[in-house]
C-alpha cells in the first residue's frame, strides 16, 4: 500500500491523496461524529463541501451548503481540511492531501491574487491572466533582504543565487507547463530579480534582457492557446563573476516546433514597421499582401502595435551589439522568405508537372537571396535524380515543388535564427579570467496531450519526461537528506522511475525515434508502414500500444496519450535535395552561403542529414547534460482556464496539469511516510498550554515529549528530529480536537 501511494503514476479519483480512506482518528464516524467537512463527489463530477448527517450501509447522507442533502457511497467522500489550513502557502501543510483539498486550496489562494504555492520544493505558479501587483522593486528589495519569505519567483531566483555563492555551483531554474501557463513570463521576472540582485559588469544584465527579446520576436509567435507562444526550447545561462556580478550570458535552443495560427512576430512586425528605405532594399509590401501570412487570417493581434514592436526591437539589436550590417542580411532573409512564400506554379502538362510562374516574387526571392532568378526557378521546378548510371534532370509535380519552396524557406528561417543565437552568444560571451559560476533559466514547451497528437506533441512529451527523471531524482535526493539531517529512520519510499517510458523513445535500434528515423529515410515510407514498424518492434514494451488505424499510445510518466502517426514522417523529414542547397552555396549573399556550409559540413560529419527528432535528441542531451551539473530548483506553471482570462480557476483543467506533473505525489514522497511535520517550537507553543504544568521557558524539545506522553500518541505513529517532529496521517486531528475543546 506504501507502493502505491507513492506512485507519481496514478491518477484514478482521489487516488493521488495522501490517505486515500478515512482511518486511524480521522475514522469516518469521528467525522460524523464531530460533524467534521467532508468531500463528496457530485454527479457532475465535481467535489463540493458538505456535512455527513446520517449513515446506512455502505451510503451517507451529505448536506450540501445549499441546504440539499445528497447520498453516496463511502468511496465518494473524502476527508476535508480544517478551516486553520485554509490556503496554506505549502501544500505540505495540508492535513490531508488529496485532489479536492489541493484545488481548493489553489482556488482559494487564486481568488486572493495568492498566485505562487510551493508543493513540497517545486513552485507552482497559477498564470493570473493580469496585472498582479506582485513584482515591484520593493518585492525585489524584501526578498534580497529576506524580509518576505512567502512562496514566489524572486525567492526561487533569490535562492539560487545564495546557493550559487555559497555551494559555488551552477544552479538552474527549470520552468515547466502548458502552452500559455506562464513559463516564459516566470523566466523573464526570474532574470528580472537576479539582474536587480547586484551592480553588474558594463549594462550586461539589459543586454541579457533584450537578448530574450529579439528571440521572441523570431521565434514566437501567436497560438489559439496563447498570443506569444514560444516556439521554440531555451535555456539561458546567465553568468556571474566570481564576486556574483552578471558578466555574459549564453543562450541554447531546441528545435523550433511548427508555428501557430499566426507566423512569428517578426514577419509582421517588418513588414508593419520598417522604415522607408529599408521598405524599398528589401521590396517589402504588406503583411496581407505575402501568402504566408495571410492564409491564416490572422494578420493582427488585439492590443498589440506591431510597428511599435519593431522600432523596439530594432533598438534590442543595437542595444545587444548585433551590428547593422548584420541586422540588414537578418532582414533581407526575412524579407526573401516571404516572397519565397509568393512564388506560384503553373501545371504544364496533365501529369501535373509544373514551371514557375516568371513574376516579382520570384525577382524579390532571387535578388534577396543572391542568385539569379533563371537559377532559382530551375531549383524550384526540377530536381536530379540517377537513372542507372546516368544523372537525368526531372521535371517536378505541384505538390512537390511546393514542398520544396515551403521546405527552402523554412530551412532559410531555421538558419537565420540558429545564426541570430550565435550572433547574440558571441555578443554576450564572457572573458575567461571573468567567469565564475551561473545559474541557467529553462523555458520549455512542457507535457501536452490534445485530443489530436502529432509529432509536436511527440517531441514535446519526450522532453518533459526527460525533465521529469531529473525532477525525480532530484526530488528522492532531497527527501533521504531531509530525513538524514533531522535524524529520523529513513525508509526508502518507493518511486517510480521513468526510464521505461524514456527507453521506448530513445533505445537503438528500437526505440521510437530510431524508427522514425529510419524509417524516414525510405521515399516510399508512409503513415501506415510507419505505424506497422512500430508495432512490430514495440508492442511488447509496456509504455507501447500500437492500433490499427496507424495510431499508437505511450504510457508516459503521468498518463496515456494517443498519438496519429500521420505528418509524423513528413515533418521529421529535411525536405531539402541537394540541389537547393547547391542553389544556395553559390549564392551572392553572405548568408545564404553560409546556411549551406553548416549544413554540408553537418551531414559530411554524420555521413547523412539528420532528421528533426533526431536533431531535437541531440539537443536535448546537451541540454540535460548540463542541467545534471547543477542544483535544479522546479516551477510548475499551471494554466488555471483556457480562454486566457483573469479570476477563472476550472478546476478539472487545473487537475489534469496536476497530475502530468505528479505535484500530488511529489508533494506525499517530500512527507516521506509523514505527512504531518511541525518544528518543535511551533508544536510547543500551539499544544503546550494543555499540560497541566506548562513551563514556557522549557526548552520545545522537552515540551513536545511532553505532550505526546501525555495524549498516548502511540511511539510508532511519530518520530522526533533534530528540528521537527514527524507525524503518520490522522495523529494531529485528535490533539486539534483537544484544542479546540481547551479554548
Ligand atoms: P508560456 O510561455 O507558458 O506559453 P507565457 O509566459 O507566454 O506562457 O504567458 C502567457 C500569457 O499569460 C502572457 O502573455 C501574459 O499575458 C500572461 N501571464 C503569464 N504569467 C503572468 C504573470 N505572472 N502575471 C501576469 N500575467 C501573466
Ligand atoms: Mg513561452
Amino acid at each position: 500500500e506504501e507502493k502505491d501511494a507513492a506512485k507519481l503514476a496514478d491518477s484514478s479519483p482521489g487516488s493521488l491523496s495522501g490517505f486515500r480512506d478515512f482511518e486511524g482518528n480521522d475514522s469516518l464516524e469521528h467525522f460524523i461524529k464531530k460533524k467534521v467537512r467532508v468531500w463528496c463527489l457530485l454527479h457532475n463530477g465535481l467535489w463540493e463541501l458538505g456535512e455527513i448527517i446520517s449513515t446506512s450501509g455502505e451510503r451517507a447522507s451529505v448536506v450540501l451548503p445549499n441546504r440539499s442533502v445528497v447520498t453516496v457511497p463511502f468511496r465518494e467522500l473524502l476527508p476535508a481540511n480544517p478551516v486553520i489550513v485554509e490556503g496554506v502557502d505549502e501544500l505540505i501543510r495540508l492535513h490531508y492531501l488529496n485532489e479536492p483539498s489541493v484545488l481548493h486550496n489553489l482556488h482559494y489562494r487564486y481568488c486572493r491574487d495568492n498566485i505562487y504555492s510551493k508543493a513540497g520544493p517545486v513552485l507552482l505558479a497559477v498564470n493570473p491572466f493580469k496585472d498582479v501587483q506582485l513584482y515591484g522593486n520593493d518585492l525585489v528589495t524584501a526578498y534580497k533582504q529576506k524580509l518576505l519569505d512567502s512562496p514566489h519567483i524572486y525567492a526561487i531566483a533569490d535562492t539560487a543565487y545564495n546557493e550559487m555563492m555559497t555551494d559555488e555551483k551552477n544552479q538552474s531554474i527549470v520552468i515547466s507547463g502548458e502552452s500559455g501557463a506562464g513559463k516564459t513570463e516566470t523566466a523573464k521576472f526570474a532574470m528580472k530579480y537576479l539582474a536587480a540582485l547586484d551592480g553588474s559588469c558594463g549594462g550586461i544584465e539589459s543586454k541579457v534582457l533584450q537578448a530574450s527579446y529579439i528571440l521572441e520576436a523570431f521565434g514566437n509567435a501567436k497560438t489559439s492557446m496563447n498570443d506569444n507562444s514560444s516556439r521554440f526550447g531555451k535555456l539561458i545561462e546567465i553568468q556571474f563573476s566570481p564576486t556574483g556580478r552578471i558578466c555574459g550570458a549564453k543562450l541554447q535552443t531546441l528545435v523550433q516546433l511548427a508555428q501557430g495560427e499566426r507566423s512569428y512576430h517578426v514577419f509582421y512586425q517588418l513588414c508593419a514597421g520598417a522604415p522607408s528605405v529599408l521598405r524599398g532594399r528589401l521590396k517589402l509590401k504588406r503583411a496581407c499582401d505575402y501568402s504566408y501570412l495571410n492564409q491564416s487570417g490572422c494578420v493582427e493581434i488585439h492590443d498589440v502595435d506591431d510597428s511599435l514592436k519593431f522600432q523596439i526591437l530594432m533598438g534590442a539589436l543595437n542595444m545587444v551589439g548585433i551590428s547593422k550590417e548584420d541586422q540588414e542580411h537578418a532582414f533581407e532573409m526575412i524579407s526573401a522568405v516571404l516572397w519565397l512564400g509568393n512564388i506560384s506554379f503553373q501545371v504544364v502538362d496533365n501529369e501535373n508537372h509544373i514551371e514557375v510562374v516568371a513574376d516579382e516574387a520570384v525577382t524579390n526571392a532571387a535578388s534577396l537571396i543572391g542568385c539569379s532568378s533563371w537559377d532559382l526557378m530551375h531549383a524550384l521546378s526540377s530536381c536530379r535524380i540517377q537513372d542507372g548510371k546516368e544523372e537525368v534532370t526531372k521535371r517536378l509535380k505541384l505538390r512537390k515543388a511546393r514542398d520544396t519552396r515551403d521546405a527552402l524557406a523554412k530551412f532559410i528561417y531555421a538558419n537565420l535564427f540558429d545564426w541570430l543565437v550565435e550572433e547574440i552568444n558571441s555578443a554576450l560571451a564572457v572573458s575567461k579570467q571573468q567567469s565564475g559560476k551561473s545559474i541557467s533559466i529553462i523555458d520549455i514547451p512542457g507535457f501536452e496531450s490534445l485530443e489530436k497528437n502529432s509529432f509536436e506533441q511527440f517531441c514535446m512529451n519526450y522532453d518533459h519526461e526527460r525533465l521529469q527523471q531529473l525532477f525525480i531524482q532530484h526530488l528522492f535526493k532531497l527527501v533521504q537528506e531531509e530525513c538524514e539531517v533531522d535524524g529520523i529512520d529513513w525508509t526508502k519510499v518507493d518511486f517510480v522511475d521513468n526510464q521505461d517510458c524514456l527507453d521506448l523513445f530513445e533505445k537503438r535500434p528500437c526505440g521510437i525515434i530510431s524508427l522514425l528515423e529510419e524509417e524516414s529515410n525510405f521515399p516510399h515510407a508512409t503513415a501506415l508502414t510507419f505505424a506497422s514498424k512500430l508495432k512490430q518492434h514495440l508492442n511488447t514494451h509496456n509504455c507501447f500500444k500500437g492500433h490499427r488505424d496507424g495510431a499508437f499510445t505511450v504510457h508516459h510518466s503521468s498518463r496515456e496519450v494517443l498519438y496519429d502517426s500521420g505528418g509524423f514522417l513528413d515533418k521529421n523529414r529535411d525536405q531539402l535535395h541537394i540541389d537547393i542547397i547547391q542553389l544556395l552555396s553559390s549564392c551572392t549573399s553572405r548568408l545564404p552561403q553560409f546556411f549551406a556550409s553548416v549544413m554540408l559540413k553537418e551531414s559530411q560529419l554524420a555521413c547523412q542529414q539528420h532528421s528533426v527528432a533526431t536533431k531535437f535528441k541531440g539537443q536535448l542531451f546537451k541540454l540535460m547534460q548540463h542541467l545534471k551539473s547543477t542544483t535544479p530548483h522546479f516551477i510548475y506553471c499551471i494554466k488555471p482556464n483556457s480562454k486566457q482570462l483573469p479570476g477563472e480557476f476550472e478546476k478539472d483543467l487545473v487537475l489534469k496539469q496536476l497530475r502530468s506533473y505528479g505535484v500530488l505525489a511529489a508533494v506525499r514522497i517530500s512527507r516521506s511516510g509523514y505527512p504531518t511535520q511541525i518544528a518543535h517550537q511551533e508544536f510547543a507553543r500551539r499544544y503546550g498550554f494543555l499540560l497541566p504544568e506548562y513551563n514556557v521557558c522549557q526548552d520545545p524539545l522537552t515540551s513536545s515529549v511532553e505532550i505526546l506522553q501525555q495524549f498516548n500518541i502511540l511511539p510508532e505513529m511519530y518520530q522526533v528530529g533534530f528540528t521537527k517532529l514527524y507525524f503518520r496521517a490522522g495523529q494531529i486531528g485528535a490533539l486539534e480536537e483537544v484544542r479546540k475543546r481547551a479554548l
